[in-house]
């Protein structure tokens, strides 16, 4: 890992530079933060749970012909990727109303919407990712309208299927973010295409068990509700990632090698 170039390094992940020209290496840390990382934490495993998790999710999204960045899983911590120009968005979809929308608007928390809805919010760090309008997009020059219209219907395509796949274990997909990239198109007339570029895990969807409303992502450490990787670890399990263990819980070797 040393040996390698390090290009980035965010709150729970890390970039290295890949094996050949146009992939990258991303390394998940057990790191864990909130609130503009004003909230820290190590959680042991977490890394490894997201690692398979997100594996799990972008495989299922190239089978409906989903294109995202991810090659292939390397080992217990890191995957090859394509390297692509990540677009300055966090693209939100909600489901019910739940964190920064519920308070915004007022709403209770757990309130079905009338529909899905998608939001977006720049990435900017030192601002708190603000949200922002379509407007800003195209006034700004952040993306294209036909990216933009390109990414809504990625994003609600993904939305309905995580919301089957999780539903089918007892999850409900309450929201989630993700954000996209632009890679050159493989027609080679000089366009791009754009592609999902990130990872699909309990630190990006809120997550909620169907009979009990059960927070089973990343507001149990937000929120102090502790559990947090026993609950990554019931999202694997139950999507079947890991092999349920009836007496030390599901089997997840979390070592610090690399395999
Ligand atoms: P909210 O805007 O309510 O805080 O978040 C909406 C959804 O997007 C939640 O599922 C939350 O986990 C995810 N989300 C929002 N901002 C970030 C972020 O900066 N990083 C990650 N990993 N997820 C985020």
């Amino acid at each position: 890992m040393s040996r390698r170039k390090q290009i980035y390094e965010g709150k729970a992940k890390i970039l290295y530079e890949g094996p050949e020209p146009g992939t990258l290496v991303q390394y998940f840390k057990d790191d864990a933060t909130a609130f503009n990382a004003q909230k820290k934490a190590t959680l042991d495993g977490k890394g490894v749970l997201n690692n398979r998790i997100s594996e799990f999710v972008m495989l299922r999204l190239a089978e409906i012909g989903i294109p995202t960045h991810f090659i292939r899983r390397l080992n217990m911590r890191e995957q090859l990727i394509k390297k692509v120009e990540i677009i300055p968005l966090e693209v939100i979809c909600r489901n019910i109303a739940a964190g920064t929308m519920a308070k915004r608007l007022g709403m209770k928390e757990g309130e079905k919407l009338p529909r899905s809805i998608v939001e977006f919010c720049l990435k900017r760090d030192d601002l708190g990712d603000p949200l922002i309008a379509e407007e800003h997009i195209y006034a700004f020059g952040w993306a294209a309208q036909s990216e933009i219209d390109e990414i809504i219907a990625m994003t609600l395509r993904i939305n309905d299927f995580l919301q089957g796949m999780f539903a089918g274990v007892g999850i409900r997909l309450v929201d989630f973010k993700i954000e996209f990239g632009r890679l050159p198109h493989p027609d080679g007339m000089g366009g791009h295409m754009v592609i999902l570029a990130d990872e699909i895990s309990p630190d990006s969807c809120r997550l909620w068990d169907m009979e009990t409303d059960k927070k089973l992502d990343k507001d149990r450490f937000r929120r102090d509700l502790g559990e947090v990787t026993e609950a990554y670890t019931e999202v694997a399990t139950r999507l079947g990632i890991l092999k349920p263990n009836p007496t030390a819980g599901a089997t997840l070797s979390v070592g610090s090698s690399n395999d």
